[in-house]
């Protein structure tokens, strides 16, 4: 729930800034009188006009970006970003080894995240393992072998 919300606040705070954005557009460049009194619409019709909608376009287009992108590499438990990325699989090994994919895990020990690198049949989602305490996990193996 924390992770959505996290998610929900981001978009909103993105989409104000994006508004904001297209008011100060539109009191930065009023529409010009012939335009009025035409009744024709500036987009195509004004080149300073379009290229700025392109700008403002292209701006949000890489805002939504940025925002799916940090989503996609947050715990989700605590929110904090993933760290330590861990190379694993081969491409040279493929079948003896496994795919390459690349782990990351939380500093506290939520879970770890594999996200796949080789991607055959489209578009293949990371892969989210969530961990009690992975720390606890780790001591307890390094126990069991004294
Ligand atoms: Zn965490």
């Amino acid at each position: 729930m924390k992770y959505w919300g996290y998610l929900v606040a981001k978009s909103i705070v993105a989409a104000v800034l994006i508004y904001a954005l297209w008011r100060m557009l539109w009191a930065v460049m009023p529409e010009p009188g012939y335009m009025v009194f035409q009744q024709t619409r500036r987009f195509g019709q004004d080149l300073w006009w379009t290229s700025a909608i392109l700008v403002l376009w292209l701006l949000s287009a890489a805002l939504i970006y940025l925002i799916i992108w940090d989503q996609r590499r947050r715990c989700r438990t605590c929110l904090r970003r993933l760290r330590m990325p861990v190379e694993t699989g081969s491409w040279k090994n493929l079948l003896l080894i496994g795919p390459p994919r690349t782990e990351y895990i939380c500093p506290y020990g939520h879970g770890t995240l594999s996200v796949p690198e080789l991607h055959i049949t489209g578009m293949e989602s990371p892969d989210w393992q969530p961990h009690e305490d992975i720390w606890a996990e780790l001591y307890g193996t390094e126990e069991t072998r004294k």
